[in-house]
This record gives C-alpha cells, structure tokens and sequence, in this order.
C-alpha cells in the first residue's frame, strides 16, 4: 500500500486520549477488593430485576425492540412526556451522541472545572476546544464568567449536578441564568437518585436549549445493564434517535430496567441508604485529622488529603494496600491534592474508615505517624 494507514484515519483520532476506565479492569481483577472507587451501587439488584434479566437472556437470540415501554416508564417517573425521552446505552452514549451532534471542528464547548472527564475527552476527539471555566474556591458555578465565555463558536455548555466529583449541586436560578445564553446545555443528572438534589427535568418545558442526561447506573444500582436516558425539547430527540445507533440496549437491559422502574420503593430505599451511609462518613472524616472533606448529594466524597503531607497517589496507593480501592483525582486544580471515595455497604465503610488515617500517615489523634 503506498499510503501509510494513518493517512486514512479522521484527524485527531488516532492521537486522542481516550476516557481512561482502566481502574474497572483493575477491580474485576481482584474482586477481593472493596471497590470504593468508581460510584458504583454497593447494592445488588432486587429479585425482579434479576428475573426480568434471566427472562430475556432465555430469548437472547432474537434482537431487541426499541424499549418504547421503558421509555414511557421513565419519562413517568421523570415527570415527563415520553417523546421528550431518549434512551441510550448508559448516558455514555446519550453524552457521546450529544457532543457528536453539537462539537465539531474548531467549535468551542463551556466546561465549568473540576468536572467529570468526558465531556473534554469527547469535545476534544470531535475536534472541539474545550474552555474551562473553574468553578469558585468554594465549588460554586461561576455563572457571570460562563456567560461571559460564550461565543459564536459555543456550541454546548456541560454542567454535572450532583457534580463529580466535588459533589455539590447547581440550584435552578443557576441554570436557568446559564440557560439565558441561548446555548444548547447538557446537564448530566447521573447521581440525581443518590440523594436529594433538585431535579431538572420540569425545566425542559420551558428550555428547548435544555438537555438533562441521567441513568440508571448510580441510584438504581444497575450500571452493568448500560441504561441512560436524556430529558429534552422532543425535536432534539427526534435528532438524536436519528443519529444514536439502533438497538442500542440489550433485551436484558430494557427488561430489567423495567423491572426497576416499576419498584419505585426500592429506589427510595437505596436513596435512604446511601444518603445515611454518605453523611456518616462525611461527619466521621470531618472528625478526621489530615483531610478536608466536602459535603455531597451524590454516592461519593470527595477528600482534600493535602494537609496529611502526602500526595493522592501516596494516599491511594497505601489505601489499595489496605484492600480498598479509591481514586486519586488528578483533573484540573486537584492534581495531587484530592482523592474520592464511593460510598460502599456499611462494612466496606467501616473498614475504609478504620483504615483512611493509617493510609495518611497519621496515628488515631492525627500525628505524623512517621515522625
Ligand atoms: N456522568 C457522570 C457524572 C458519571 O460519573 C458517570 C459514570 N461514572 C456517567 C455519566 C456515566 O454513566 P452511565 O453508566 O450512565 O454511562
């Protein structure tokens, strides 16, 4: 061949630094590990879903439908009309869509920092420049400079509330002062069911330039089923279903997410639990020498390990030797400082936080255990 093969390959694809979700691969490998490092449910799904899924794996010769019940699901327990509803394979591919559909090259995407990592990775791979806006000292959303960083060239805003990973939430003046900008605006709701945030769905009424991305992977516990959805104006999810590839959920996926649907007690359950395992150890890190920790609605806290002398990376690795798996955060302004933990069953927590002083450095009363 005369041409060498990189020649054939679009511009920026081939240098692209992909999402990096190695650390599951890690986890799977060692399944003797507590896996408090990816904001996974520490709770199994319920009977129902686990038949519902068994069901469709007896026919899983045959291909699926498009899922027009767990749509009409969804958008119900949204509060919403079921053609203002997309599903997609996770909101992964709902966010990959979005960002194929708005992003191209040279086009400029509004990121407000520390965030979570897609929404730079795919406005980067789509030939886009992200412009990142750093969220206040205190993790406030600096609306005046978001409004203030539009251009022509804007293409799309991305907010996250609960945000991953400093764990706060946007308010609904906040947005809709972001909305005032005319700019199409993703807000990924992933961790909505984890706790108490305010919902946005009601607002895509109002806002065609609205979109709401959420999940069933966080609150409901079924991330392995790959089941996201985005709330939005029904033109722009006609868009969307044109451009997402067909089946893009399992048999299994549909049914069981069905199934979890139509437990809404269960979902309320596990929003209770984690809720209290969350403030349980927030408060008991708050009490913690050598750590800074913030308060959040989602499954996860995020912790400032910066005062205990060692880095994140010092800090996730001792705690890995312990047997647990966390994550250093090494985007944007945390490089180095910060490190997140999922919220896990009450005995993964126990052992987390028996273990977190001695992965600091520090002795029960905080002093340098080195020293
Ligand atoms: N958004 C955020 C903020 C996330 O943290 C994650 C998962 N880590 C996702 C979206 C992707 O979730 P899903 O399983 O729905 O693809």
């Amino acid at each position: 061949m005369s041409r060498p093969l990189e020649s054939f390959v679009r511009q920026g694809f081939a240098s692209a630094t992909p999402y990096n979700a190695t650390h599951h691969d890690l986890a799977w490998q060692h399944r003797e590990l507590d896996r408090l490092m990816s904001n996974e449910s520490p709770l199994p799904p319920s009977p129902a879903v686990v038949q519902a899924a068994m069901k469709a794996v007896a026919v899983s010769n045959l291909y699926p439908y498009s899922g027009e019940d767990l749509r009409a699901a969804l958008a119900r327990l949204s509060g919403v009309q079921a053609e203002s509803l997309v599903l997609g394979n996770g909101s992964t591919e709902i966010l990959d869509v979005l960002t194929r559909m708005l992003v191209g090259p040279d086009d400029e995407a509004i990121i407000p920092t520390p965030t979570y990592a897609f929404f730079e990775t795919q406005t980067r791979l789509n030939g886009g420049k992200p412009v990142f806006v750093p969220l206040t000292e205190s993790w406030g959303l600096d609306v005046p400079t978001i409004l203030r960083s539009v251009t022509p060239r804007t293409k799309v805003i991305f907010l996250c509330s609960p945000n991953n990973p400093t764990g706060n939430s946007w308010t609904g003046d906040e947005l809709r002062a972001v909305l005032t900008a005319g700019v199409p605006t993703v807000v990924d709701q992933a961790y909505l069911e984890c706790g108490f945030a305010e919902s946005f769905a009601p607002l895509v009424g109002s806002y065609p330039n609205l979109v709401v991305t959420r999940t069933m992977s966080k609150g409901f516990g079924l991330a392995a089923f790959r089941i996201g959805y985005a709330i939005a104006d029904p033109w722009l999810v006609d868009v969307i279903l044109r451009v997402r590839i067909p089946f893009s959920l399992s048999l299994m996926a549909i049914w069981a997410g069905l199934a979890a649907a139509n437990e809404p007690d269960e979902l309320d359950r596990h929003r209770r639990y984690i809720s209290q395992e969350r403030e349980r150890l927030y408060r008991e890190l708050q009490e913690m020498a050598g750590v800074t920790a913030y308060p959040s609605d989602g499954n996860f806290i995020l912790v400032d390990v910066s005062a205990s002398g060692r880095t994140a990376a010092e800090v996730v690795e001792a705690t890995h030797r312990e047997g647990i798996l966390i994550r250093a955060m090494n985007a944007h302004r945390l490089h180095g400082s910060h490190v997140r933990v999922t919220i896990g069953t009450t005995e993964q927590n126990d052992r987390f936080l028996a273990v977190f002083p001695n992965a600091l450095g520090l002795d029960s009363v905080g002093r340098h255990a080195r020293a």
